[in-house]
């Protein structure tokens, strides 16, 4: 059971009187995991990281090699099937007046799915545009046909008061000039449409800003990854809130296993998605287990929230008492409160009950770092949970 505490990691914080949140932490359960493993420090890379690219960085994954860019990773988290050489999109439904964006985010709407329902299937000159809703005014866009490429320029202005940014071709080629073309028409054409249609006019007579501009950026090219099966001869499933977290799960080919209550906040039942990853091992070799709420204290600047958290957290752990593989413990990155933003300081590691131990007794930064782990290089992390689970 691999499980990741999003942006785990911190700087000492003065509101903790110089401790991180986790070790400001009452952790009697995760300390236990460190007394029944071997624990470490993780570098994750040399610049602060997003949470895609440390997930993948932690599986194993080269990201010069295979991170997709972050359009695609949405696209596989709303469900949308992708196919090589599908271009991918992050989008969002924005409110357009006299020609300018007025509200990123269409007033807060709830769904966007009559608008994804409608704008989905479009095809212009043989590219197919597939539109699929996400949480609230999220949605993602799959460009599919031949010839497509995705060096091209983000079509969010990501500022209120200015027009919709004109897609353009970040190369010289063909297919970045042809992606750009189809999508600039593309967004004109479901302006107009969404202008039209009754739910927009009820949101006009309801004093409600209309959902009427598709805004795309993080472009991404897909060529599938090799899935954990291929690479780690392991069945895996994964636990996640939804989203880019599910998204990655289903790239790596991992099956996802649907836990009632979790939110993907910091309101989540941590508890039941330990009982349903526990449940999924019965069938699978391999369980990943994402917790967000963690990150979001931090983006907050909220140690206090963080360390709470963190705490909530490890009560729900003791039913890990009723599973008996291996448990790791670690983050994609570090997110410092002080600077309310992801860092690249390293994150603790624990790899409990596999065939090690070694005489670290706490789960923080600091009591990780002198474990028998060490320094680790991220590339060592899956190698390193393999060796001593297969031992175990
Ligand atoms: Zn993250
Ligand atoms: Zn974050």
């Amino acid at each position: 059971m691999f499980i990741i505490l999003d942006g785990l990691g911190d700087k000492p914080c003065k509101e903790l009187g110089g401790k991180t949140p986790l070790e400001a932490a009452e952790t009697p359960n995760l300390d236990r995991l460190a007394r029944e493993g071997v624990c470490g420090s993780v570098r994750i890379s040399d610049k602060p990281p997003e949470s895609d690219e440390g997930h993948l960085a932690l599986f194993g994954y080269s990201l010069k090699k295979h991170y997709p860019g972050r359009g695609p990773i949405e696209a596989a988290g709303v469900g949308l099937t992708l196919q090589r050489g599908d271009v991918a999109f992050r989008a969002n439904m924005a409110t357009v007046d006299n020609g300018l964006v007025i509200d990123r985010r269409a007033g807060r709407i709830d769904t966007t799915a009559p608008f994804a329902k409608r704008a989905n299937g479009m095809e212009l000159e043989g590219i197919k545009f597939m539109v699929k809703a996400g949480n609230a005014h999220r949605m993602a866009l799959v460009m599919r046909g031949p010839g497509l490429s995705d060096k091209i320029t983000n079509t969010d202005p990501h500022e209120e008061g200015k027009p919709v940014a004109a897609c353009e071709a970040l190369d010289g080629s063909d297919n970045a000039k042809l992606t750009a073309r189809l999508l600039n028409e593309f967004l004109s054409k479901t302006h107009k449409i969404f202008d039209e249609m009754p739910e927009n006019q009820e949101r006009i007579v309801r004093k409600m800003k209309p959902a009427n501009q598709i805004l795309t950026r993080g472009a991404g090219y897909y060529k599938p990854i090799p899935s954990f099966k291929n690479k780690y001869k392991l069945k895996a499933c994964c636990v996640t809130g939804g989203g880019l977290y599910l998204g990655l799960g289903r790239l790596m080919g991992m099956k996802p296993m649907e836990a009632i209550g979790a939110t993907g906040d910091a309101k989540t039942d941590i508890q039941c998605k330990l009982t349903t990853a526990m449940k999924g091992l019965k069938q699978y070799d391999f369980a990943y287990v994402h917790i967000k709420g963690t990150d979001l204290f931090g983006h907050d600047g909220d140690p206090n929230g963080k360390r709470r958290f963190i705490e909530k957290v490890d009560r729900s752990m003791p039913v890990l008492q009723f599973f008996d593989g291996v448990v790791v413990v670690t983050a994609d990155h570090s997110t410092s409160c002080a600077a309310k933003d992801h860092s690249a300081d390293p994150v603790p590691i624990v790899i409990s009950r596999g065939s090690e131990r070694d005489s670290v007794s706490r789960f923080s930064e600091s009591a990780c770092a002198l474990g028998r782990l060490g320094r680790m290089d991220v590339r060592d992390v899956m190698p390193t949970v393999l060796r001593l689970a297969t031992t175990h």
